[in-house]
């Protein structure tokens, strides 16, 4: 990043969190700061509660907090908030080992990335960026015109605004959303309104993290895209962005081309990715009706190197933010310039995913004789696939919404990544708060696994999280959350990985450190320390 400062990312979302501290981790010269208009969020960045769970997202941000090795970084200086005061923090260190026991739980906790911020002061972060990565959400429009396919741009459209006022002239702008193909120049255009004299470069950089693996992803991504214009201040614009990502990145892996190329690309990689899943699962239902094994049959398939292995695993269909919008996106794209074929071979994937899930919850009620009045079913997996708390666009959710319409005594819902308290207060939102138990109604969320499956005539089984799957105790791969042993009527978090999760097991650190290429030297005098800040009476972790 050679000239390359300070990056501003706005949006300290699922993209924008992640991407930023791995770019800051990855550049400890370039200060990152992340902004968002919105203050809980970017407050709970900064204390031990983050507002999405990631695996391996903890680790980078924070030293952990592990008894051991954050007392050795344990002195008064670090509740301080002078810098001066820090870089002596590692003269106390015995004092502190013997200590340690009595006060694990107010250690400080260390910033593993010291030139990583999170903040609300947008304009003034823009104004002094050298890069301005633009990572705010783009749904798709609820209203007016393309309403249900194309994509709102009014977060995109007002970060630009604010670029356009404030951004340091030189300063070079970075669709990281996902947007539709050619907005690069619906920035330009602003721009040039607010500054008719100044020229700057807008480049295309579309993420392809998955949720859920983030980390790895960005830690070793298979490419990094880069679109921008043909002129000479575009492809030096691209070669600035490319050297950030050069830190870490492959020469090769960072692919420069057109602008338009780069923000299509992105679009067709999600349909691409969404298409294959459509495809497995039609012939799921051929295969349920002739004898056929899906597993069986995607094998085989995958076998062969030009089909690959990958994403060929039938289920209930995909969900999250991004599949379904950017399929959606391609479509209004295709209807807009009269490619009606192409239009309804896309609208097909996502007819076959709606399908799917319905075949899904068909067949669990014929399971059940046809009826599952009177009856408990346990629904685990409500974020839309594992590792992740992120619920938008849940297939648990749809499938929850059908189940309902027959009158079951109770749906027992669990996610081992998601917080019971935030899943039924948008069920609440996006059904009706009289479908909730507390209110007469039959959806009561668990934090334990064992007492929503007690007593259930029956378990669907969500997402493919591993302790779906596998034994905690043992290690042999047979489903072991049917409904036994455990108590049924005791609530609260006896499966400690809830909220434990954002403590990392022993296994996910080793994994990290695997994919950690560098790392910061404990006893180095710059490094920032920083008190873990609390949530505020409203948390409920705290
Ligand atoms: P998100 O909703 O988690 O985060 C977006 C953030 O932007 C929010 O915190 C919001 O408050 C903030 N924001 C909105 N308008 C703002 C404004 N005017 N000023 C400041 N902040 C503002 O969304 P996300 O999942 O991080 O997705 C962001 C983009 O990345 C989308 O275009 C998405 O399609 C794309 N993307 C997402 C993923 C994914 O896995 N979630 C993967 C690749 C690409």
């Amino acid at each position: 990043g050679a000239g390359v400062n300070n990056i501003c990312c706005v949006g300290a979302g699922y993209v924008g969190g992640p991407t930023a501290a791995v770019m800051a981790f990855q550049n400890p010269h370039i200060n990152v700061t992340v902004v968002d208009r919105d203050p809980v969020r970017i407050k709970q960045w900064k204390t031990k509660h983050l507002p999405i769970y990631e695996p391996g997202l903890y680790e980078i941000l924070r030293i952990a907090r592990d008894g051991s090795k954050a007392c050795s970084f344990y002195n008064e200086a670090t509740r301080s908030d002078s810098l001066d005061s820090m870089s002596s923090a590692s003269s106390s260190t015995s004092e502190c080992e013997s200590q340690c026991g009595d006060h694990r739980d107010e250690i400080a906790i260390q910033a593993r990335v010291p030139n990583l911020f999170f903040s609300t002061e947008i304009s003034k972060t823009i104004s002094e960026a050298d890069i301005v990565l633009i990572a705010v959400n783009t749904p798709t429009k609820t209203r007016g015109m393309g309403s249900g396919k194309a994509t709102d741009l009014t977060a995109l459209e007002a970060v630009t605004r604010e670029i356009a006022i404030h951004a340091k002239p030189g300063a070079i702008l970075v669709e990281k959303s996902t947007v539709p193909c050619r907005t690069a120049e619906l920035i330009q255009d602003t721009l040039k309104v607010h500054r008719p004299t100044q020229s700057f470069e807008v480049l295309s950089n579309p993420e392809f993290l998955a949720a859920g693996t983030a980390i790895t992803d960005l830690l070793s991504p298979d490419r990094v895209i880069i679109g921008s214009s043909s002129t000479s201040a575009g492809r030096r614009a691209a070669e600035t962005l490319a050297s950030v990502y050069g830190s870490w990145v492959p020469r090769n892996r960072i692919v420069t081309m057109n602008t338009w190329s780069s923000e299509l690309s992105k679009l067709v990689a999600n349909a691409m990715l969404a298409q294959r899943i459509s495809s497995i699962n039609s012939i799921s239902a051929i295969c349920e009706a002739t004898g056929a094994d899906i597993s069986e049959v995607a094998q085989s398939v995958g076998m062969d190197p030009r089909i690959g292995d990958k994403y060929l695993k039938a289920g209930i269909g995909f969900g999250g933010s991004c599949f379904r919008k950017d399929v959606l996106s391609l479509v209004y794209l295709a209807e807009s310039l009269g490619l009606h074929e192409v239009a309804e071979y896309w609208t097909g994937v996502l007819s076959v995913n709606v399908w799917q899930r319905e075949r899904f919850v068909r067949r669990a009620v014929r399971c059940l004789n046809n009826t599952i009045v009177g009856k408990k079913l346990a629904i685990l997996g409500y974020a839309f696939k594992k590792d992740t708390n992120d619920t938008r666009e849940s297939p648990a959710l749809e499938c929850i919404k059908i189940l309902l319409e027959d009158c079951p005594r109770e749906l027992a819902v669990f996610d081992p990544c998601c917080d019971p308290a935030t899943v039924k207060a948008e069920i609440g939102k996006l059904v009706g708060k009289e479908v909730l138990k507390e209110n007469g109604g039959s959806i009561e969320v668990y934090a334990d696994a064992y007492a929503a499956c007690a007593d259930a005539h029956a378990v669907l089984i969500m997402t493919e999280c591993d302790e779906f799957k596998t034994s905690p105790s043992s290690s042999n791969s047979s489903p072991t959350l049917v409904p036994k042993s455990k108590p049924a009527s005791k609530k609260g978090p006896v499966d400690p990985r809830p909220f434990a999760r954002l403590e990392p097991t022993e296994s996910e650190i080793l994994q990290l450190q695997k994919f950690l290429t560098s790392t910061f030297a404990v006893d180095d005098p710059l490094q920032r320390f920083e008190t873990e800040q609390e949530c505020g009476e409203e948390c409920k972790l705290c």
